[in-house]
């Protein structure tokens, strides 16, 4: 263990076995250490970003049954909705009022949906809010969209971002191992599909965010392995456009909510949640913003994850339907941000999708 940590400490990149022997093996204390000083390398200013977004989910129609989501209604449920344009474009105009100019749209896998639904509100979007930024479409949606409306991806890709599309969530990562895939979800992205749409989007220069679900069917084995194909993925795409700000703006993870779903069970402990974070911010060293996931773990833990290499807070999270279906809810508006950053001793600082400071 003292190698694998003189390692980071010499800012050495690590390799997947060594990060798979600190989530086994590390306590709790040195891993948080360890991941603080790597965080603080980056970001020595002390600076922890946030940003005024809604959520906004425009179906919870969803065919790719996964049995870890409470969220979803299969077609023709009688609790099945799709929200009309002009109710979406209402919450934008709230978002506005609050402050914000980004929505984080995403949905089910609503077979009724094609490319032109999206491309209709895009459009609509954009012309009653010219600097709208639109954060849309996890790459499982994506894949939906372009297999739907039998379209290839760059096709797709081109003509969502020529309505409006801006940059791209990375929802739906899961655990990017098919074998887990397998095992949660009957329809949905394979891991090839998914890292192909965050590919070809880094090569179109679009930004995107990568994320990780864990502490439900997976081992740490398969953690890493998740870990590994992403930081693969984002060497590949630093390369490839030659600078380094490119590819994934930050990587989220966040624990299995069991409440309310098919597949039930316990959640992951809070710090099982603080190592695997302080882990990935020593694995993925081509990663810039760890972000904390309060609205999956409270802002108690959120504020102490700054502690384990995050140095961002996310969003305001105006609204949220996803997480809160599995009867988690928690709330925290922008004062509410500002003041625990402050206290936890960091400069709370809001920003854009892209993490330009504001
Ligand atoms: S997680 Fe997404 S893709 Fe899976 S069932 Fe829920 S809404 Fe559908």
């Amino acid at each position: 263990m003292e190698a694998i940590e003189a390692r980071v400490l010499d800012g050495e990149r690590i390799a997947p076995g060594e990060a798979l022997a600190l989530l086994e093996r590390e306590s709790l204390t040195h891993l948080g250490a360890l991941a603080d000083m790597v965080r603080r390398r980056r970001h020595g200013d002390g600076v922890v970003t946030y940003i005024i977004d809604r959520n906004v989910n425009y179906t919870n129609v969803c065919n790719a049954f996964c049995s870890f989501c409470a969220f979803y209604r299969p077609p023709h449920h009688d609790e099945g909705w799709t929200i009309p344009y002009e109710a979406i474009e209402k919450k934008v105009e709230e978002t506005y009022a609050l402050g914000g100019n980004q929505i984080l749209l995403q949905g089910g896998h609503n077979p009724k949906l094609k490319i032109d639904y999206y491309e209709d509100l895009f459009r609509r979007l954009k012309a009653r809010f010219p600097d709208l930024w639109l954060h849309a479409l996890s790459a499982p949606e994506i894949v939906h969209i372009y297999r739907s409306s039998r379209l290839t991806l760059r096709e797709t890709l081109e003509r969502l971002r020529a309505a409006g599309l801006d940059s791209i969530p990375g929802g739906g990562a899961e655990i990017l191992v098919d074998d887990v895939r397998r095992r949660l979800m009957k329809n949905k992205a394979s891991v090839a599909e998914w890292i192909e749409v965050h590919e070809e989007a880094h090569r179109m220069g679009m930004r995107t965010t990568a994320t990780m679900m864990f502490g439900h069917k997976e081992t740490l084995v398969d953690r890493v392995e998740h870990l590994d194909r992403l930081r693969d993925l984002q060497d590949a795409s630093i390369r490839n456009a030659g600078t380094p700000d490119a590819g994934f703006t930050a990587f989220i993870g966040w624990t299995f909510q069991p409440g309310n779903t098919e597949l039930g069970g316990k959640e992951a402990t809070t710090a099982e949640y603080l190592r695997t974070m302080a882990v990935a911010r020593i694995f993925l060293d081509n990663f810039d913003n760890i972000q904390a996931s309060w609205v999956t773990q409270g802002p108690k833990v959120g504020v102490a994850s700054l502690a384990f290499g995050v140095n961002d807070m996310g969003s305001t999270m105006i609204e949220e339907n996803v997480v809160s279906s599995a009867g988690t809810v928690f709330h925290m508006d922008e004062p509410a941000i500002v003041a625990a950053v402050k206290d936890a001793g960091f400069v709370p600082m809001r920003r854009t999708m892209n993490y330009q400071r504001l």
